[in-house]
């Protein structure tokens, strides 16, 4: 066995994953050959202090708290942060001021009033719907194109 063969094969022989054939072999290299030997002692420091240094685990509870903690955030992330809902309620204040400025200056005619809150509902449904119609239409045109 050569010194190439030797190393290879170094790692496998502290693992105890080699035939007994293979190990007498080593052993019988590393008698002969000074470099391989100075690099088995080399190996043989490290898996020591691999086998020796202590493995640190987490707490048995730590997956079940970091699940939590994750959980947490989720759920926090669905809601509004500060700044966003205080621009949501000033939004909403503004158009509660603009609505009311526009019932003021219709001088109370209800049926100005009443026709104005129609059309304005009419036309921003309008304004919603058009792009869902066009959409049908199109897959209205799909399908029966798919289907001939
Ligand atoms: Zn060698």
């Amino acid at each position: 066995m050569n010194c190439n063969i030797v190393m290879s094969k170094i790692d496998l022989y502290f693992e105890n994953r080699l035939w007994d054939t293979e190990i007498y072999t080593i052993n019988k290299h590393l008698e002969v050959c000074k470099s391989c030997r100075d690099e088995y002692k080399q190996m043989e420091n490290l898996f020591n202090m691999l086998s020796t240094h202590q493995v640190a685990l987490p707490p048995i509870d730590f997956t079940k708290n970091v699940m939590k903690e994750v959980s947490n955030k989720c759920k926090n992330r669905n809601r509004f942060p500060t700044s966003l809902s205080r621009l949501a309620i000033s939004l909403v204040a503004t158009g509660i001021l603009f609505i009311s400025l526009n019932i003021f200056s219709l001088d109370n005619n209800f049926d100005r009033l009443t026709e104005h809150i129609y059309s304005s509902s009419l036309n921003f449904n309008q304004k919603i719907m058009t792009p869902f119609n066009k959409l049908t239409k199109g897959l209205d045109y799909l399908l029966g194109y798919w289907s001939n």
